[in-house]
């Protein structure tokens, strides 16, 4: 835990008690702050009880009394309408803060040069953030790894100097942290979602950019320049005197990485000094996971890794479960759960990522269904269609082989066995829904793994070591 003594002495009111607002509790309290915990549902204000934490309703509560709100990310600071929590803030007078705003003002009053590594982006955080921990701690760094991939960040070890903490934030937390200062600022991309959050995607695009301004000079940000709100965020942290690596798969960089056929090459004023390839690397597939691992190598390069290093230990990076995560293989049949892709877009990556697909889709269907997939439809030697989607989705494929296997094990047992009949080099059988999982799964993570335990149980199936 990273005790917060800021607030020592005072009281804190935080709402919303998930697992983040529970540590923020815990971690204010061993800082030696008075804290009083609230939410808007009574099993979570309960849990926070059974911890030990006072509980008061914040909604008759005398905010004169508390020194700041601690907001958990899921509660809207601004869009679509301020939470009511927020108004009472703004009236007392008090500052309304995130657990990783918490975090920076810890490590700027106790060890303000304790490498921080702070990522963002509208995708590819999670991988970026694990193959940056798994570099580090690969070789034999000290590292902690939270924020929005997964565990909080007050419940990491507290920074201090030689402890590495690799932070996921989403532009949620990024809204809630006004001191967010990481010695190495990445920011992947820049496309639009959670509009609804922020309103406009340019106000998504600035929120995503306090990540870098904060930055220090003695720092390094490192930014994909592959869309437009992020080359003018280069730019403009540029000309503020910031160091910036940017990276590209679609250019050439003068300062950065950037493509050059299937290799990554770092270039520095315009020459070449290392190229490496993530091609070999089967939780790396794909020009997406190029960038990730541009922004892994660019991070810890700033951190003082030797390029020799990172790379070696870039080879061993098991991936991230759910993502295009190789669970097995079977004879030539390779097997890959990539149930986290739901939309379209997701699904994209991994159809691109592969010639010969026997495809397992369906759930439930966002906006638009499979049809702009179309154009990988050769690839899919057969689908497999799941859920409350498959009919649409079979209305979609018209010619390209397909079934309506209704639920996963059906599509698992079919698809395998057509995939073991098949003739041509390399085939795949591949979750890749293009949807949401809730008709007949809690959650993406729950379709992934039930994927993995039925590949897992077929006969003569030679397990993949990945997904943590
Ligand atoms: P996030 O944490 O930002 O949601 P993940 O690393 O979990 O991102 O990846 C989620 C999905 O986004 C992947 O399955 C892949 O389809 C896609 N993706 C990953 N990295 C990138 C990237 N750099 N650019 C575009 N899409 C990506």
């Amino acid at each position: 835990m990273t005790p917060i003594h800021q607030f020592a002495g005072k009281t804190v009111a935080v709402f919303g008690l998930g697992g983040s607002g529970l540590a923020t509790c815990a971690a204010l309290a061993a800082g030696g702050a008075r804290v009083v915990a609230w939410d808007d549902n009574a099993a979570s204000v309960e849990k926070a009880g059974a911890a030990g934490h006072a509980t008061i309703d914040l909604a008759t509560a005398d905010w004169s009394a508390f020194a700041a709100l601690v907001l958990t990310p899921g509660v809207p600071l601004t869009h679509p309408a301020p939470h009511w929590t927020v108004g009472k803030a703004a009236a007392a007078g008090i500052p309304v803060i995130g657990d990783i705003e918490l975090f920076c003002r810890e490590r700027a009053a106790r060890a303000p040069d304790a490498p921080f590594v702070a990522i963002t982006g509208t995708n590819g955080k999670s991988t970026t953030t694990a193959l940056i921990r798994h570099i580090l701690v690969t070789s034999g760094r000290d590292t902690q790894m939270g924020g929005n991939i997964g565990t909080a960040i007050l419940s990491l070890e507290p920074p201090r100097a030689g402890r590495f903490h690799v932070v996921e934030c989403s532009s949620f937390q990024i809204d809630l942290a006004p001191s967010l200062d990481p010695s190495v600022g990445i920011c992947l991309n820049v496309t639009p979602d959670h509009l609804d959050r922020h309103g406009t995607i340019a106000g998504y695009a600035a929120v995503k950019e306090r990540l870098i301004a904060g930055v220090p000079k003695t720092g390094m940000a490192v930014i994909g320049v592959d869309d437009t709100f992020c080359q003018a965020m280069a730019d403009r942290a540029e000309r503020a005197g910031r160091t910036v690596v940017r990276l590209s798969i679609r250019n050439p960089v003068a300062d950065g990485l950037c493509l050059d056929g299937l290799d990554i090459v770092r270039v520095r004023a315009g020459a070449e000094v290392f190229r490496f390839s993530n091609a070999g690397i089967g939780s790396l597939r794909g020009t997406h996971n190029a960038q990730n691992a541009m922004a892994a190598f660019a991070a810890c390069e700033a951190l003082g890794l030797t390029h020799e290093t990172i790379v070696a230990a870039m080879r061993s990076f098991p991936g991230l479960a759910h993502r295009m995560e190789e669970v097995g293989r079977r004879g030539k049949v390779l097997f890959v759960n990539d149930s986290k892709a739901t939309n379209a877009d997701s699904a994209e990556k991994a159809l691109a990522a592969f010639r010969r697909i026997y495809w397992i889709a369906g759930g439930k269907a966002k906006e638009g269904g499979i049809a702009p997939l179309a154009g990988y439809f050769p690839r899919v030697a057969k689908a497999y269609l799941i859920g409350a989607a498959a009919e649409d989705f079979a209305a979609t494929l018209g010619a390209v082989p397909h079934v309506v296997a209704g639920t996963l094990d059906r599509a698992v047992a079919l698809a395998a066995a057509d995939a073991a009949a098949d003739g041509e080099a390399d085939p795949v059988v591949l979750l890749s829904p293009a949807c949401a999982s809730y008709d007949q799964f809690p959650n993406f993570e729950v379709r992934g793994k039930a994927f993995r335990d039925l590949v897992l149980a077929l006969p003569g199936l030679a397990p993949i070591g990945g997904g943590n």
